[in-house]
This record gives structure tokens, C-alpha cells and sequence, in this order.
């Protein structure tokens, strides 16, 4: 038997539901705060990645499903590709290729699938949904500014909490301009230079090509030497730790909560100033739910014009996953099961459901062929509302019997009240 490959999976109804009902509100909260929809390539050229999320990350030094591409034209031959892993890059991409920056400030969102070669478990899959937006324009229409970022951590309140995930933690950091990191990884380099043997292989790696990513060491006996390690916030320039205290102050302002952690150095290169988590306490091991941050230097990085930008990116799997409880409560279940009895009753029963799907009253079909017993267990065992009776007798009177399933109650409605009599019952 062939199975969904390892790490992928099948997302079923009733859970779909769930999953339509985040994406729904995560587009009504976009609207709100003015970011429109961009849609990007599933694959890019493998260096987008590697020249943004950077070489030394776990993301691209082991994550990536990378192809050399095989094509017809010349040009395709030997050309390095990759299923995204994250959008951001994608999106900085596109912001240069369309040099969106005439327009001046750009707030773009997404939803969809990224791939990242991870060892499965519950909360990380190796095909995984994001929902992300970034905020990315010339400094001269606002994007560097404190405001910006405390917005966009707000939205993400706002987001979860309409979501009814109440128990959230925001963790907030900021990691400085790349001068300030010059300073800082110096420090750490120095710092860990008497202990790094005994740590593991990857931070022996990583003390020589790029100390900051120690941080994102899970080996549980690093830890003791990694919470000695000297910390990013002492070495923030004026600008920058300005640039903190105004965020944190709106954060206050406006009523958001969060703790700081000056431990959270984000797993990717691209970023500049506030960096954030969001976890969830529900969702055990992999529990943080979203992260982001501010990525001033991207664009150029990329060959683009300089572009100040805020993101971030919620793991949609880890926030159904957090909802599944309610997944009962989302599902719209059938406001009517329209039972037609006897020969030739499936053509009026198409005429009253499309009449009903017209006014969105949710309607399932049964098939002539059904008795009426037949008709109601199975109306019953979707959890529809009614079931409305068309038979000849019915037709004839212009008239039609809806039995409430829930109560046994049978009346007999015109057919021009159906509509209202069913929208005014709707199952919730
Ligand atoms: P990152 O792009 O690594 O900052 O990830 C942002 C969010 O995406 C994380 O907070 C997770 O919620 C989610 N995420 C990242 N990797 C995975 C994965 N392999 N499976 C499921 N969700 C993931």
C-alpha cells in the first residue's frame, strides 16, 4: 500500500474545517491592519535561501530538499533549486523583482506550505503550513520604525485572541544591528573558546563559523554553558536599544503582554533589532507557535535597494493543533437533508436545493431510491438540523414536510417560507 511520505499528511474533514476557519480569521485581522495577499513560488533558486536564511543555519545546512534541475533548455541545466522552507525569502524576492517599493510601504501576507527535512514528531512535520506577513518598504515611508514593529506584535494578539488561544507568551528580544553582532560574536567567540570542547559537534561548528547560533543548541548538557555566555543586550548601540524601549513602551501602551528573553536569537540570519516568539503552553515540546522579527538588512543582501522590514510566520499546524478541541464548534454541519421520495422526486429535490444553497442554507441529498427511514438515519448520523420531505403529494400541494431531527417535530412549510423558516434555524 503507498502512504503519504513521512513527515506529510492528509488534512480530513472535520479538521479541514478548522483549518478554513484560522485562515478566515487570519484574512479578516490582515484586512484590518491593510496587508493584501502575495502568493509566491513553492521552489526558488537554491541561493535565495542561503544567501538570506544563511549558510550556517540548520534550516540550510541540513533541511533543505534541494534538485538539481534537469530541464529541456540549456538554461535549466545544472540549475540548484529548493522547496521553500520559509517565505520571506520568496517575499523580499519579489518585493525587488517588482520593485514594489514604488508603491511605497508594502504589507503583504501568505498562507501555505513550506518543506524542511526535520525529524517528524507531533508539531513538526516535513511539509508544514505557514500563515506570515511582512511589513517591508524604503525607510522613508516608515518601515523602520518602532511603530511598525509594536503593530505588528499587536495584530498577532489581536489574531490569537479572536482565535480564542488566550494563553499565549510573547518572548521578546531585540539582537542589534550586524555591528553590534561584529561586537557580540567576538565576545561569545572569545567566551566559548575555553569551553566549546566540551560541547557538541554542531557548536564546535558553530563557534568558529557563526557563534551566535549556539543559542539554538537543544543538546541538553550545552545548556549550563550556553546560560553563561555573555548576552546581546549589553552590546546594542544607542539606536538600536532606543529602538527596543519605544517598541516595548506601545507594547505597554496598548495593553500587550510579554516577557523578555535575551536568549532568543532566532534560528536565521536575516535578523535585525526586535526578534520574538510567540509559545503556547498546550503544545509541549514544540511549543512555540510563531516567530519574527525585524530584517533591515535583507533586501540588500539580496541585490535590492535598502528595505527595512518587519515579519513573522505562525505554524498553522501548531495553532489547529491548539484548537482541536473546538473543532466541533467550527464545523457547519448540514442546515437541511432534503429526502426525495419516490421516482422521478430527485429532479425537484436538485430544484428546492439549489433554490436553498442560493439563500446559503447548508443542504445535503438523499436519492430517490432511499426509503424514509433510510433518509432520516442518515440525515441523523451527519447531525443535520431538519429533514424536508419531497414526495408528489408534496409537489402537487406546493408544500413541504420538514421534520426538526433533533426534536421529532414535523410541520408542513410553503415552499417560498423554506428559505427563511431553514435560515432562521440554521445550525450554528
Ligand atoms: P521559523 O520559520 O522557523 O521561525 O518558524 C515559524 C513557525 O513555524 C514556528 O514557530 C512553528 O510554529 C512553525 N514551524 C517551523 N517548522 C515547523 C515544522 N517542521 N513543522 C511544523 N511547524 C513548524
Amino acid at each position: 500500500m503507498i502512504k503519504a511520505v513521512r513527515g506529510t499528511r492528509d488534512l480530513l474533514p472535520p479538521e479541514t474545517a478548522l483549518w478554513n476557519f484560522v485562515e478566515a480569521a487570519a484574512r479578516d485581522v490582515f484586512r484590518a491592519y491593510n496587508f493584501q495577499e502575495i502568493r509566491t513560488p513553492i521552489f526558488e533558486e537554491t541561493q535565495l535561501f542561503a544567501r538570506s536564511v544563511g549558510e550556517e543555519t540548520d534550516i540550510v545546512s541540513k533541511e533543505m530538499y534541494t534538485w538539481e534541475d534537469r530541464g529541456r533548455a540549456q538554461s535549466d541545466k545544472g540549475q540548484s533549486l529548493t522547496l521553500r522552507p520559509e517565505n520571506t525569502a520568496g517575499v523580499v524576492r519579489a518585493y525587488i523583482e517588482h520593485k514594489l517599493w514604488e508603491r511605497g510601504l508594502s504589507k503583504l501576507f501568505y498562507i501555505g506550505p513550506q518543506f524542511r527535512r526535520e525529524r517528524p514528531q507531533k508539531g513538526r512535520y516535513r511539509q508544514f503550513y505557514q500563515i506570515g506577513a511582512e511589513a517591508i518598504g524604503p525607510a522613508t515611508a516608515g518601515s523602520e520604525s518602532p511603530a511598525r514593529d509594536a503593530e505588528v506584535l499587536e495584530l498577532l494578539a489581536t489574531f490569537l485572541d479572536r482565535l480564542g488561544i488566550n494563553d499565549w507568551n510573547l518572548e521578546l528580544n531585540s539582537v542589534g544591528c550586524p555591528k553590534d553582532r561584529e561586537g557580540y560574536n567576538e565576545a561569545l567567540r572569545k567566551a566559548l573558546e575555553p569551553v566549546v570542547g566540551k560541547m557538541c559537534a554542531d557548536c564546535q561548528r558553530r563557534a568558529v563559523t557563526n557563534p551566535l547560533r549556539v543559542f539554538d543548541c537543544k543538546v541538553p548538557e550545552d545548556q549550563p554553558i550556553i546560560e553563561t555566555l555573555p548576552r546581546i543586550g549589553q552590546f546594542l548601540d544607542e539606536g538600536c536599544r532606543q529602538h527596543f524601549e519605544q517598541v516595548q513602551d506601545i507594547l505597554k501602551a496598548v495593553g500587550v503582554p510579554f516577557v523578555l528573553n535575551d536568549r532568543l536569537v532566532r534560528g536565521l540570519d536575516y535578523y535585525t533589532r526586535t526578534a520574538f516568539e510567540f509559545t503556547h503552553g498546550a503544545l509541549g515540546a514544540q511549543n512555540a507557535i510563531l516567530g519574527g522579527g525585524r530584517y533591515d538588512g535583507l533586501s540588500e543582501s539580496l541585490g535590492g535597494p535598502s528595505a527595512p522590514g518587519i515579519g513573522f510566520a505562525i505554524g498553522e499546524d501548531r495553532l489547529v493543533l491548539a484548537l482541536k478541541e473546538s473543532a466541533e464548534a467550527v464545523m457547519r454541519k448540514p442546515d437541511v437533508y432534503v429526502a426525495p421520495l419516490g421516482a422521478g422526486m430527485n429532479r425537484e429535490a436538485a430544484r428546492i436545493a439549489r433554490e436553498l444553497r442560493r439563500h446559503d442554507v447548508v443542504v445535503e441529498m438523499g436519492d430517490e431510491t432511499f426509503r424514509l427511514k433510510k433518509s432520516f438515519e442518515t440525515a441523523s448520523k451527519m447531525s443535520a438540523k431538519f429533514a424536508l420531505i419531497v414526495g408528489e403529494n408534496e409537489v402537487k400541494a406546493g408544500a413541504f414536510a420538514l421534520k426538526n431531527l433533533e426534536t421529532g417535530e414535523q410541520v408542513s412549510v410553503p415552499r417560498g417560507e423554506l428559505p427563511q423558516k431553514l435560515q432562521s434555524n440554521r445550525n450554528s
